[in-house]
């Protein structure tokens, strides 16, 4: 599989082996990028951005909406090739496509508007502001969920004027293929979009420092952010990141248990716990910590782990073996810092890179199961006693992504809610997706906002115009 720059596919350079988590058989090779692919692409970008900045935003919404028409039109290939290459399960990726078209369609409405600014009189001059695109960008996502990520960073940099090259992981870069293939089918101008594979520590790092390339938006591990942070900063980059989590879900005493128990599962076990929003920290009020988490825990024993194309499988296998022994790490992690493996905590017999669903009990915040992002289907719960302990333990981490809480007291819901040092809290709900909301961490979990209106604040430069009523005294030098 080659590269798709100015409109057409460049199959030059070394090819590397994409394998599937399934069963590690090769899904075919794939050209892996370099510098030179980043220039021929950034120049690609850097020539098409003229005529697509002036486009009407009319224009760019009927064509972003043919986008949208194409991803449905093949919905239900994007989900088996998701599926395959990432190994997350089909109940969870059949959506992937209507919601990646979903992306293109809200972000295609706004683009009439994209330019817009605000209105500031006073009295001798008036303000005004107008809004144009930065120019080319840079987008770079991780594996765990390529295509509706792609389609999430994608689709507000277009609206917006934007022209693009994309740099998917390495791990599962199949579905950005098709996300390129379809805009290209549909019209959208040669260079406008551009596709490059490979490596990040190649081909990212040359996106990030290449002088063309206006910005970057990034979804990944916050250790590349600051690498790709260092890597810009000769050029003065403009950044955008969404990272890593550890997000508590917080459950008090007087919760609805069983919808609590539903959300919290949820969260964490869904697409193989390979998500930045999981809840991964589990912080249950003592007085019903034992109930709490045996509910959980016979859940957990429950869950139906299996191929990824298998309708009834709930967990399937982790994107790479290097990505399992690192979860896998975490089972003598926990034990050796003294917490219980209460469920799971080994491999499945299977032939592909399966871990079984794991919940660590008697934990506390300070163990490394705690702290760090192990990004798999396991589960640390961490009782605590009130209201104080629950927010001080909530904070306690290098990240702040998201929180959940739970509890029927709607003064505690706000105030809990506004002292967790996050993003983004969901109070008595799993993560639910409200396109115009903004989407983003807190710490080392991200620096910025997408969604609706912050989508383009990233990708265009404000202007502001001041013009004198011709009523104020100009100071006179020199009379
Ligand atoms: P990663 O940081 O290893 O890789 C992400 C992308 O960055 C890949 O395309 C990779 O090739 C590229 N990259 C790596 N080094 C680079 C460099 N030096 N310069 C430029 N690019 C480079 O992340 P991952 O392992 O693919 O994804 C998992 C991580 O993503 C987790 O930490 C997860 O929490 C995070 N994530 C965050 C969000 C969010 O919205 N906050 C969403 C999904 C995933």
């Amino acid at each position: 599989m080659g590269h798709l720059i100015g409109g057409s596919s460049v199959e030059t350079g070394a090819l590397f082996e994409n394998r599937s988590p399934v069963n590690g058989e090769s899904l075919g090779s794939v050209f892996s990028g370099m510098a030179n692919h980043i220039d021929a692409a950034a120049s690609a970008a850097a020539d098409a951005f003229p005529d697509w900045v002036s486009a009407s935003g009319k224009a760019r919404r009927q064509l972003l909406h043919r986008v949208a028409d194409l991803i449905v039109a093949r919905e239900q290939e994007i989900a088996f090739v998701e599926c395959m290459d990432t190994g997350q399960a089909l109940r969870f990726m059949s959506k992937a496509a209507l919601r990646g078209a979903e992306n293109y369609r809200f972000f295609a409405d706004l683009a009439p508007q994209a330019n817009d600014g605000h209105s500031l009189p006073t009295q001798d001059h008036i303000n005004y502001t107008t809004r144009k695109a930065i120019g080319p960008v840079g987008v770079i996502t991780p594996w765990n969920t390529p295509f509706m990520l792609s389609t999430w960073k994608i689709a507000p940099a277009l609206a917006a004027g934007c022209t693009v090259v994309h740099k998917p992981a390495e791990w599962s870069p199949l579905s950005a293929r098709l996300l390129h293939e379809i805009m290209i089918e549909a019209g959208v101008p040669a260079g406008v979009v551009n596709l490059v594979n490979g490596f990040g520590e190649t081909v990212g790092k040359a996106l990030t420092e290449h002088p063309a390339i206006k910005a970057v938006a990034f979804v990944g591990e916050s250790s590349t952010g600051s690498a790709i942070m260092q890597q810009g900063a000769e050029t003065l980059k403009r950044v955008h990141f969404e990272l890593g989590g550890k997000n508590p879900v917080v459950v008090f005493d007087d919760a609805d248990i069983e919808r609590a128990v539903d959300a919290a599962v949820f969260m964490i076990y869904s697409l193989n716990g390979e998500r930045c929003t999981s809840s991964s920290r589990l912080l249950v009020q003592s007085t019903i910590y034992d109930e709490f988490t045996q509910k959980v825990a016979a859940r957990v024993k429950n869950l139906k782990v299996g191929h990824p194309l298998d309708p009834s499988t709930e967990v399937g296998p982790l994107i790479h073996p290097r990505h399992v022994q690192k979860v896998m790490s975490y089972m003598d992690i926990a034990e050796h810092d003294g917490a219980t493996i209460s469920v799971g905590g080994t491999r499945t017999a299977d032939e592909g890179w399966y871990v079984n669903p794991t919940l660590f009990t008697n934990a506390n915040n300070s163990m490394r199961i705690a702290q760090e992002e192990i990004f798999g289907p396991v589960l640390t719960a961490i009782p605590f006693s009130d209201e104080a302990e629950a927010i001080q333990i909530a904070n306690d981490t290098q990240y702040g992504l998201a929180g959940y809480l739970w509890t029927t007291n709607t003064g505690r819901a706000h105030r809990v809610a506004n002292q967790m040092d996050v993003g983004m809290v969901w109070v008595n709900s799993e993560n639910n997706r409200h396109l115009p909301s903004p989407f983003g961490g807190t710490k080392a979990s991200g620096i910025g906002r997408d969604g609706g209106d912050y989508s383009f604040d990233f990708y265009m430069e404000t202007k502001n115009i001041c013009v004198a009523f011709d009523t104020h005294k100009v100071p006179g030098l020199g009379k």
